[in-house]
């Protein structure tokens, strides 16, 4: 590189410091989020190799799942928590970009998702995902097909807004009963396909297991879940 080349980009990363998300460390070139060091801090779960891991089942006995996997523990207070967070309510779009392509590395040549034919994000309640300005399952898919080439079916399953006696109950109630909130609406899009479902983090699977089940119903279906994350 010429010298006239680095003084320029120097000049440049004066004016535009660009930083890593993890650490605020400056070592790191413009199109990565974080340095090598947080990136090598991120605690892998090796699940996209392995069947039956926690993940899976979670789903035993409840919706039949082809494979299933998250990228990373969840922690509390850890940095993973603190990227999900800033994805999810600070409206840090590029890290569900940039974790979608960290999954798409997982997915890649990998034997038990190689027959995916197409991915669909979990829906958000419209309410929120407005609130929001994006569904941040949406972008993680982006970036996953940025790399790995699926089609992303953004609006073959929707998700309906709270009704009234929905909202009343408790909260606890609300998130175990799942009935009735999602709904296929482009069938003929997912007609006979291996649909994989991918969600920012998987918890008690309540959601994922709804959306799955309708997607099931459609005839010829496949499923397989694929999330960033996994809370221990
Ligand atoms: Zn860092």
């Amino acid at each position: 590189m010429s010298g006239i080349q680095t003084s320029f980009q120097d000049l440049v990363h004066l004016f535009f410091p660009h930083v890593c998300t993890g650490c605020g460390s400056d070592i790191l070139n413009d199109k990565q989020l974080l340095c090598l060091h947080c990136l090598s801090e991120l605690p892998e779960t090796n699940f996209f190799y392995l069947p039956h891991n926690p993940v899976e089942k979670i789903f035993y006995g409840r919706i039949p799942v082809r494979s299933a996997a998250a990228g990373y523990f969840f922690t509390k207070n850890s940095l993973i928590q603190t990227l999900l967070h800033r994805l999810k309510y600070k409206g840090n779009k590029e890290i569900g970009f940039y974790f979608g392509k960290l999954l798409s590395k997982f997915l890649m040549n990998n034997e038990r998702f190689s027959g995916v034919d197409a991915l669909v994000p979990l829906p958000l309640n419209p309410r929120r995902e407005k609130k929001r300005g994006y569904n941040q399952s949406v972008v993680i898919c982006e970036g996953i097909t940025s790399a790995w080439k699926k089609p992303v079916l953004n609006n073959a399953v929707i998700r309906k807004v709270y009704t009234e006696t929905q909202t009343q109950r408790g909260r606890i109630t609300r998130w175990e009963n799942m009935d009735g909130v999602f709904a296929v609406s482009q069938p003929e899009a997912l007609e006979n396909k291996h649909i994989m479902l991918v969600d920012d983090l998987v918890t008690t699977g309540a959601s994922l297991e709804a959306c799955g089940s309708e997607l099931l119903k459609v005839r010829g279906t496949t499923l397989s879940i694929a999330t960033l994350g996994y809370t221990l």
